[in-house]
């Protein structure tokens, strides 16, 4: 590979001469084949010359501008004038696209746009322009992408005036599908009318929200919903604690035994487990009910499960959700009404290994890009960071 190439990253240019300490100035001269942009003719004039000075991606830390020998044409064929084109620079621009990346790239990665502009000695807005081109240019990259196999889908908020905002999350892959405005049918009608591919969707995994399941069963006809783990379990522990309060109000209020109550029992250390088994040797009642919830979650843990051994699991579910429908305390009662009706997307659990800690993983990335923009008024430019950030 040429010197040349390897310095400016650019082909087909030779280095006439380089000068500067502070800031590298490289006068360059394009080897390559000049043609006329209108006609592609080869046979041209030298009318007139010049030199073209742009500004380069840095060497270094050090500014580098490329002084380029240039030449105004008459084309023998077409007849017509024009001034040399330049493969990496486009007509008209002062700086080449190298540089463009560069500041997009430092942009992305967190460098905020009045230490950029000072840096590299332009503008903020230009800062933001280019970053704005470049995003645009990835996302339409991939802009007809079909709706992944494997959907996530859960809320979060976007800003006090315009609220809350919906994610779709490739679980498959790993990346934001999309996000849109609103959480509620009504708001996201319009959007999903207008999907493509909703018919691929298989799995669309979601915490327990009744809006979500009735917008995926009317718009993704062929997909199966399975609830997410994590959001059940919090469930059943939330239960299960508002009871604990109720049924020892001074004993609630320990933070140490807080802790352990709401652990999974094989999760505690053995003077831990012993700690809580004194606990509950002198509150009977509780112990019964602590049990219970224990076995509960251990059921709702499993995965990777064959179909058959899911069938065979079904019964002893069904039988903790009897328990709780004929319980005395309206928690519990209240907990068994929202696990049967949401009874065959917890089942599905066992059977697919997706859940939606990915989704809510992105929502941690998202709120840093929203931060980094000391907030988002315009929903379409936040969308537009999310969909190449998280990508
Ligand atoms: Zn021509």
């Amino acid at each position: 590979m040429p010197h040349e190439e390897i310095l400016l990253g650019l082909k087909d240019y030779e280095i006439k001469n380089i000068e500067g300490r502070h800031q590298v100035i490289v006068s360059v001269r394009y080897t390559g084949l000049i043609q006329c942009p209108h006609c592609q003719g080869e046979r041209l004039r030298i009318k007139h010359s010049f030199v073209r000075r742009v500004r380069h991606a840095d060497i270094g830390v050090r500014h580098c501008w490329l002084e380029l020998e240039s030449h105004k044409f008459n084309c023998h064929t077409c007849g017509r004038y024009f001034n040399q084109r330049f493969p990496g620079i486009l007509p008209r621009r002062r700086n080449t696209e190298a540089f463009r990346r560069e500041v997009y790239l430092k942009h992305l990665d967190g460098i905020d746009r009045q230490t950029l502009a000072h840096r590299e000695r332009i503008a903020p807005a230009t800062v933001e322009r280019w970053f704005h081109n470049f995003l645009e240019r990835a996302v339409s990259e991939r802009q007809d992408a079909p709706c992944p196999r494997v959907l996530g889908i859960d809320e979060h908020f976007f800003s006090r005036k315009k609220g809350f905002a919906t994610t779709f999350c490739d679980l498959e892959h790993h990346r934001v599908y999309d996000v849109t405005l609103g959480r509620s049918e009504a708001a996201l009608e319009p959007y999903l009318q207008r999907l493509k591919g909703r018919e691929q969707v298989r799995v669309v995994c979601m915490d327990l929200s009744d809006t979500y399941r009735s917008i995926i069963q009317k718009y993704f006809p062929n997909a199966l919903i399975v609830a997410d783990r994590f959001h059940v379990i919090r469930l059943i522990n939330h239960q299960f604690l508002n009871l604990w309060r109720l049924l020892d109000p001074s004993g609630s209020r320990n933070r140490g035994l807080l802790n352990l109550m709401r652990r999974h029992y094989h999760n505690l250390k053995a003077e831990q487990a012993q700690r809580l088994t004194a606990y509950l040797q002198t509150m009977p009642a509780l112990k019964i009910i602590y049990d219970f919830k224990q076995r509960l979650t251990n059921l709702l843990l499993l995965k990777h499960r064959t179909a058959r051994q899911c069938r065979q699991l079904i019964p002893s579910w069904l039988e903790h959700l009897r328990e709780l429908a004929y319980s005395a305390f309206p928690q519990l009662a209240q907990l068994g009404r929202t696990l049967s009706s949401w009874s065959e997307e917890i089942v599905r659990m066992w059977r697919f290994t997706k859940n939606n800690g990915i989704t809510e993983g992105f929502h941690t990335k998202m709120e840093m890009i929203s931060r980094r923009a000391f907030g988002f008024r315009n929903f379409d430019n936040y969308r537009l960071r999310v969909r190449v950030m998280c990508a």
